[in-house]
């Protein structure tokens, strides 16, 4: 059924605690933890418990779970003083745009100078 959790999925496992992750932070409805291949200073994942495959079916699915999803993606910023120099919140969607992971997740990414337009 949509949003539950699926057995394959790795951020699934990661909301299970059955994969271990670097937490940051936690909600009723979302979970925030550090990328394991950082791509700048700050490189936190912010998904949201439930399981939907993109950013887009979240949003179309669960509008109140992906509001928190941003909130939280702010929150995260805050907490490692990068809102003050600016950040970037990505949802990267489809193969071609370089998505990985099939659960819906926004990289919040800052520390460093971010390039725009990104590559
Ligand atoms: P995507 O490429 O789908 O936009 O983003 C997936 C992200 O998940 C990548 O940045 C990748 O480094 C990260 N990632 C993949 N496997 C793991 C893992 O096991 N733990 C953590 N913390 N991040 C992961
Ligand atoms: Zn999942």
């Amino acid at each position: 059924m949509a949003g539950e959790p699926q057995s394959d999925c790795l951020f699934c496992k990661i909301v299970a605690r059955e994969v271990p992750a670097t937490i940051v932070r936690e909600t009723e409805t979302t979970l925030a933890f550090r990328d394991i291949n950082p791509q700048a200073p700050t490189h936190v994942l912010v998904i949201p418990k439930v399981h939907y495959p993109d950013a887009a079916s979240l949003a179309a699915a669960e509008p109140g779970i992906t509001a928190d999803v941003l909130h939280e993606a702010g929150e995260v910023a805050a907490d490692d003083k990068v809102d003050g120099s600016g950040y970037r919140v990505v949802f990267n969607t489809g193969s071609g745009a370089g998505q990985t992971v099939w659960h819906a997740h926004a990289h919040v990414l800052g520390g460093r100078g971010l390039e725009w337009p990104p590559g």
